[in-house]
């Protein structure tokens, strides 16, 4: 059976229903297809019914391989179901074409779009561009990774409620995208991470350049990248095709920062310090964020009041270089979103005074090299060491840097306040993702805060 204007959703998690959300609104035929069969997914389906009436919609939910689908135009693939499965060998036979969420909903944007990628700083620039492009009256939304899914922003679009879209996108949706739009993209920086699943330094930076592949005639000011990562460019672009860079410390750079001050092309912008975000990490994702509302609104954009207000006003979000506490002139910083070695190094480097760091690292490893770790080192006074990946940590800095092994997140925590002077940090940068020990990372630095807050405030007592 051939299915005219069809889509089938192959797992009907958070992604798969936002692309049905997007199909019903679409007016096409709905197949929806999960080896599960959820209360959940069975009422986000009867949701979609009720919001679409007129869309046929079939659903085969708890299904296996004896049970054969019909063929559709499109298939839109979810993140969870991996490329092997027997649900996605069965709908690349089925399907004239298997595509991810991100791809399809891409494909129904007609709006302009900033897209952003990087080991890190995804998140804070998203949500900067987001900010400096609503001060300049625009309707703009964050999308990706953080915020909605992009189908569900599809739709905002469609119905004019958004006019531009900031999108987050990790190096695991590019890989799942045939070609990229024509719009504006920044790469923030690649270290390592996740290089578990990528096979390799080189094919991750490859992917990473992919952002780029529908705007290679498009004007520099949409190829957007860190000037330190012009070597890459020479690998993985057109030679001689332009980009605009950004940097906190090379001088050549379009973006830069020249006294303290975030200049572009030597004309000052605002001074760094005054904005909320610390680091010079933090100091290139302004910088990236003026980029993309220069390729999307312009130059004069940028030197505009409203937009550097809105820089002063940013707030970063909970669990990036949080100092939540200061006592007896002792910082607790909660950084947890830090679960690569880049972003401890970004975190160490800003509030560095000689060896002032009491670090606390450690958690679920994606086959990352610690010994990145280096440049963090000279200012660590004692690293304890906590969950799955500990001794694999402890062979790469052990020589270096004194370490303890602790039993858990608690224990760590009370020997790094015992030993705390005025003048030190403590500080939860683990480089490594939670899920060995907790839900995610949100959870792992909720819970740093409150030991820490229990244990000082029992001192007290
Ligand atoms: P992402 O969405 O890419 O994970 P976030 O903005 O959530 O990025 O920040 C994740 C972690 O990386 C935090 O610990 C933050 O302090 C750190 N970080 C943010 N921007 C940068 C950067 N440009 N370079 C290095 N580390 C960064």
């Amino acid at each position: 059976m051939d299915l005219e204007n069809s889509v089938m959703i192959c797992g009907f998690g958070v992604s798969g229903q936002a692309a049905a959300r997007l199909a019903g609104y679409l007016g096409k035929h709905i197949v929806i297809v999960d080896e599960n069969s959820t209360r959940e997914m069975r009422e986000q389906a009867a949701e979609i019914r009720k919001q679409y009436p007129d869309v046929r919609m079939d659903l085969f939910f708890s299904w296996t391989e004896e049970i054969t689908l019909p063929r559709c135009e499109t298939a839109v693939m979810s993140p969870g179901v991996r490329r092997g499965a027997a649900l996605f060998l069965a709908a690349e036979r089925m399907n004239k074409e298997v595509i991810s969420e991100l791809e399809f909903a891409l494909r129904h944007i007609t709006c302009p779009i900033a897209a952003i990628t990087g080991t890190n700083g995804k998140t804070t620039t998203t949500e900067l561009t987001t900010a400096l492009l609503r001060a300049s009256a625009i309707r703009a939304e964050s999308a990706g990774n953080i915020g909605h899914a992009l189908s569900d922003c599809a739709i905002e679009v469609c119905e004019q409620r958004v006019k531009y879209l900031v999108v987050e996108v990790s190096s695991f949706q590019i890989d799942t995208v045939s070609q990229f739009p024509k719009h504006p993209g920044v790469i923030l920086n690649i270290a390592s991470d996740h290089i578990d699943r990528h096979g390799g330094m080189d094919a991750y930076a490859e992917t990473k350049f992919r952002i780029f592949s529908g705007s290679l005639s498009a004007p520099p000011e949409t190829r957007i990248i860190n000037s330190n990562l012009l070597g890459y460019r020479k690998r993985f672009l057109p030679a001689g095709l332009p980009v605009t860079t950004f940097s906190a410390t090379d001088p050549d750079a379009d973006f830069t920062l020249k006294n303290g001050i975030i200049c572009f092309h030597g004309r000052e912008i605002l001074p760094f310090a005054e904005s909320a975000l610390k680091g010079l990490h933090n100091a290139e994702n302004i910088m990236a964020a003026l980029a993309l509302v220069r390729a999307l609104l312009g130059e004069d954009a940028i030197f505009a009041t409203c937009v550097r207000d809105a820089i002063r006003s940013f707030l970063p979000d909970a669990h990036r270089m949080e100092v939540f506490l200061e006592k007896n002139g002792i910082r607790y910083i909660n950084d947890s979103k830090a679960t690569n070695p880049h972003a401890v190094n970004a975190a160490v480097a800003t509030f560095a005074a000689g060896q002032n760091i009491i670090l606390i690292l450690g958690g679920l490893d994606k086959d990352m090299d610690f010994t990145e770790l280096a440049p963090s080192l000279p200012h660590i006074r004692q690293a304890f060491l906590i969950g799955q990946c500990k001794e694999k940590i402890h062979d790469a800095i052990a020589g270096k840097v004194k370490c303890k092994m602790s039993s858990s997140l608690e224990s760590a925590v009370k020997d790094a306040c015992s030993m705390a002077k005025a003048g030190d940090c403590v500080m939860l940068s683990p480089a490594t993702a939670s899920m060995d020990m907790f839900r995610n990372y949100a959870e792992r630095g909720s819970r740093f805060k409150e030991i820490v807050t229990g244990l000082l405030a029992g001192r007290e007592a």
